[in-house]
């Protein structure tokens, strides 16, 4: 089967034949056909070898991909809770169990986690084996594809309760990639009065609003953040979450926040940034990161899913087979996509479908 792999400690990605799964790896695991699996961020961190992502260096070669749904094809002998047929969503950090975090039952804070897709094989490919415990099953009537945007919306989800959204917040989400979109729908869904703020980023702005939010802004006119903040709550805002990665979406909303107010990073950030400590604490902010997701934010995902899919669903802008791996990986790497799909089971021939 064919696989799309980081192989080198260098710009770049390659689709290449790896040897057929035809049974789980682990006792405890369990092996999933993989019908679509999401590109994310990391993906394309991975994918362009920046700094953050030089942790890989030393267990290359490994396949990318851990935003996937599928359907249990094998069992291992120790696999709890799960069947044959079942249709699953993946966890992608698998923890240690020994660790103090782990101990404590946080398993978000587990020192020697491991990432599906970064850490260990994961489903740009047919068949990806992993642990029975990470899987959760999917309600009928979810469809697969649609269910593989669970993970990113678990860490949205995991974002806006960390940034403590309640109605009635006016609420700044900066970055309108999936994490962002995703984050600025969470939020409005909890009833907050949200801005999502994009830098030259016409064509997912407007994804966002056929996505359902009400609010958009694009920095790429002379408009500042202030202003845009200002025009659209005629205030400073309770909650910001940054979803970008630039440094200034912190140097420039931070000071932006009103006194008391939350702001949550969720980027990841290439270079270090700038803060005005004093006023910062005068001001008595509260400066929070979120990544990763919860055992919590996956049932809620899932569930808000089931329940909006029309909408969510939305948020998937291109699909393409495994075959176009490195195509698919440069679309998702520029603005004009928000979440780009692999489809592993579409044939070579398959065309990349965009919907309207
Ligand atoms: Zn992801
Ligand atoms: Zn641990």
């Amino acid at each position: 089967m064919i696989a799309l792999r980081k192989t080198r400690a260098a710009f770049g990605i390659e689709v290449i034949d790896i040897p057929d799964h035809d049974a789980p790896v682990g006792d405890a695991d369990v092996l999933v056909d993989v019908a679509a699996a999401g590109i994310c961020g990391s993906d394309l961190h991975a994918y362009a070898w920046t700094p953050s992502y030089a942790f890989m260096g030393d267990l290359l070669p490994v396949t990318l991909g851990h935003e996937f749904a599928g359907t249990i094809r094998a069992v291992g002998p120790e696999a709890r809770g799960l069947a044959v047929g079942d249709r699953v969503v993946c966890m992608p950090t698998v923890t240690c169990g020994a660790c103090a975090g782990c101990q404590a039952g946080r398993r978000q804070d587990c020192e020697s986690r491991h990432i599906v897709g970064l850490h260990r094989d994961g489903a740009f490919t047919r068949r990806v084996s992993l642990p029975a415990a990470n899987c959760l099953a999917l309600p009928d009537g979810l469809p697969l594809e649609t269910a593989a945007l669970a993970e990113p919306l678990a860490v949205a989800v995991n974002a806006v309760d960390l940034a403590e959204v309640r109605a009635g917040d006016a609420v700044v989400v900066m970055g309108p990639g999936p994490i962002g979109m995703a984050a600025a729908w969470v939020a409005q869904s909890r009833g907050a009065s949200v801005l999502l703020v994009g830098l030259d980023d016409a064509f997912r702005l407007a994804r966002a609003k056929n996505v359902g939010l009400a609010q958009v802004a694009d920095l790429v006119s002379d408009e500042t953040l202030e202003a845009a903040t200002l025009r659209v709550f005629g205030r400073r805002p309770d909650r910001m979450i940054e979803a970008s990665g630039a440094r200034a979406s912190l140097e420039d909303g931070v000071p932006l926040l009103r006194p008391g107010g939350i702001f949550v990073v969720s980027g990841i950030h290439a270079e270090p940034c700038t803060l005005d400590a004093t006023r910062f604490v005068r001001e008595k902010k509260q400066l929070r990161a979120a990544h990763d997701s919860t055992p919590e934010s996956f049932a809620t995902a899932i569930r808000l899913l089931h329940a909006h899919t029309g909408s969510l669903s939305r948020l998937i802008t291109h699909r393409m087979p495994l075959a176009r791996g490195a195509d698919a990986l440069a679309l998702a790497s520029g603005r004009q996509a928000v979440k780009v799909m692999v489809l592993p089971q579409a044939g070579a021939g398959a065309a990349e479908r965009t919907p309207s």
